[in-house]
Parts: C-alpha cells; structure tokens; sequence
C-alpha cells in the first residue's frame, strides 16, 4: 500500500497527461509556453482571484508574495509554528523574522484571537496556513488584518480546493500560494505552484519579481528571482485539472468513511484510548491533503502500523520555533503548548483519491490493533 499513490492516478489519467506532454514537445515553448498562461486563467477563474501567476514551486510563490510585499531586513511578519519548514523559512531568507503564534487545537491552523497581541510596529504581514487542507480561521484573521492595515497572504499549500463559506481557498486573502509540489492534492511532476493575487499592482509586481524583475525583455526594474513554472509542469497540471473536482470529492468521500470508522472502532473504548478524528469546521470543506488523526503513544503507533504493512506520517513532530535552524529566535518549549502537543500526537493515514475500501479498511483495522495492543 502506498501512503500516496501517484501510480494509480497517472494509470487513469495517462492519456491526457501523455497528450498534453506530446503537445509541448512538439512546440518546444518550454519556458513560458501557452499552456503556462491557460493554467493561469484556469486556476484564476476556479479560485475566482484577479491574477494567477504560475511559479516553480509553493516555496517560491510564498518567497515572491514577500517579495512583492517589499518585506525584508528587520520585518516581522505573523505565522504559525505548526507548518512545513518552508512557511517560515521564506520569512527568514528576507532578514525578516517570523513571529509565531499559537494553534487552535482542533483546526491545527492559527488561533486568530491569540493575532492581535503579536502585532507590532514592525509586523509587515499575517501568513496564516491552511493546515491538511482546511482553511484557516480567515473572517477573523481578516477582520484583524484590516483594522491593522496588514495583508494577509494564504499559505495554501496544502488546500487548493478546500471551500471557506462556499468561497475557494487562495481566493480569500490579498496574496495566496498554492504548491503544485507531486504529492500535494494537485500536483505536477516535479516542482511547481502558483501565487494568487487581488490588487492589480501587487500582481504586476510580482509577476516581474517572478521572472528576474524583467518589465520588459532585457530591462529589469526590481531584483527578482528566477521563478517561473515549466511549461510541461502546466501541461501535465492542466491535464489533471480536468479531474480534480472528482479526485476532491472522492477525497472527502474516503476522509468521511476514515471518520465513519475510525469512530466506530473506538466508541464505548476507556479515557486513555483517546484517537482523534479530523474537525472540520462547519464552514468549511477540506481537501484532505493529509487526513491526520492523533493517537496516545504516537511512535510505538506508527512502529506497529509499520509493521503490519501501513505507510503512514508525521506531519509534523517538530514544531518550527523548536528547530535547530530557529535556535536564534531564543523560543523554548513551552513558548506554544498547543503546537507542541499536536506534534507529539498526530499522525497521517493513507490518503488519496484512489484509496480503495479494501485498503482503508486494512488500514482501520491495523490501527484498531496498534492502537489497543499497548
Ligand atoms: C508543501 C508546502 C510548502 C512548500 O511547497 P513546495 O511546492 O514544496 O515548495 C509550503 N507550505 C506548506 C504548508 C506546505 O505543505
């Protein structure tokens, strides 16, 4: 069993993908080739965002968001600790610091009502993430923003495709990033992503940081990056594209039978059996980039999973004020118990569009024995 299962995906969806493949080999407009400004359009229109801007990987869309923000040297800019390196990373390679604020516990995303006391004269920008594929808490996150004159950027790396209030994440916020990254609910074959973008200036901004600061061929008003998506990266992408709202529901489907089961399995079980399903917020609808439950006694959990043949992961045990490379920010444990105490406990199950029932049901049932059998 695969914990993703990118072959069973590329089995159905070979055609069109080897076609759209073929098409750009027989043009040969490998960088910025028509496929790279038809995803754009598409992407745009489906998140319902003024400007799409294809880039070479989620990292980069969040690196250009800040870029374009002008934010740097001495900055402070709002995020959360419970994410992937690169959220706070991107901050960090500007000079700026990442301020961390803690979660709330049962979204794993930013507690919007701990924002306001982080807020300081030098904070540039809130970047909350859309954790697994829920959106974050935005009406609030918004709402706090604007009343501090802040943008807002989406860290939707893990949630293109995920609904806030029947709007679409990367739609929600001044500037987004989705990645593109294999493994990720829309991914490409190798490394791409994608910044979104309300304000017409900001996107003609970051557009050109994007692509070398170029405004026009040979001519460079701002220090950019080399940034662009690959034009076989959008042709493999728009081949799959026309099948992800089926792949989104077939997602939610298997996260709720997950829950359906998962809670069966352990109703009536006592107090020191405490498994924890995914909450999702009434508003909203994930994606399930991950579907990621918390267990007692998490690694001799995963050890016994392992054992019997179950792939699963971590995402993530190491809360990013606590790694080494933040060592600087002088941030013990202690500094965000919420965050600490989801990375001792959570782990990820198998999740993919292609997940049979047969293998869920495995995987439920090896959990059931892991889980028990302490
Ligand atoms: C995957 C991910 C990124 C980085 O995306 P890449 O395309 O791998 O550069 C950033 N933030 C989060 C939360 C992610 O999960």
């Amino acid at each position: 069993m695969e914990f993703i299962d990118l072959k069973a995906q590329y089995r159905r969806l070979q055609e069109p993908i080897n076609e759209g493949i073929q098409k750009v080999l027989n043009h040969s407009r490998y960088v910025l080739g028509p496929e790279v400004t038809e995803l754009e359009n598409r992407l745009a229109e489906y998140v319902n965002a003024s400007h799409c801007i294809a880039v070479s990987s989620g990292t980069d869309a969040l690196l250009v968001a800040l870029l374009a923000l002008g934010v740097g040297e001495g900055d402070e800019v709002i995020t959360t600790p419970f994410s992937f390196i690169a959220t706070a990373e991107v901050i960090a390679l500007l000079g700026a610091s990442p301020v961390f604020v803690d979660i709330d516990r049962r979204t794993y995303n930013i507690d919007p009502a701990l924002i306001p006391s982080a807020i300081s004269a030098k904070t540039r920008a809130i970047m909350p993430v859309s954790l697994y594929g829920q959106c974050a808490a935005f009406d609030q996150i918004t709402a706090i923003a604007k009343t501090h004159e802040l943008p807002v950027i989406e860290d939707a790396a893990q949630s293109f495709g995920a609904t806030y209030s029947n709007r679409v994440s990367c739609g929600l916020t001044d500037l987004a990033a989705a990645s593109f990254f294999p493994s990720k609910p829309l991914g490409c074959y190798g490394d791409g992503g994608a910044l979104f973008v309300s304000d017409d200036r900001l996107a003609g901004i970051a557009r050109e940081i994007a692509a070398h600061g170029e405004k026009r061929r040979y001519h460079h008003t701002r220090i950019g990056i080399n940034g662009r998506m690959d034009t076989l990266q959008a042709a493999i992408l728009l081949a799959k594209f026309d099948y992800f709202d089926q792949e989104v529901e077939a997602r939610a489907r298997i996260a709720r039978r997950y829950t359906t089961l998962i809670e069966d399995l352990f109703r009536g079980s006592d107090e020191s059996v405490d498994v924890r399903c995914p909450y999702i917020a009434s508003n909203c609808e994930s994606v399930f980039a991950q579907y990621t439950i918390e267990v007692p006694d998490r690694e001799a959990v995963q050890a016994k999973l392992s054992a019997r043949g179950i792939p699963t992961a971590v995402h993530y045990p190491v809360p990013l004020h606590l790694q080494p490379v933040f060592k600087n920010l002088g941030l013990g444990v202690g500094s965000f118990p919420e965050a600490e105490a989801a990375a001792r406990r959570v782990i990820s199950l198998p999740m993919h569009p292609y997940l049979s029932d047969e293998d869920q049901d495995l995987v439920v049932a090896a959990l059931k024995e892991s889980v028990s059998v302490q």
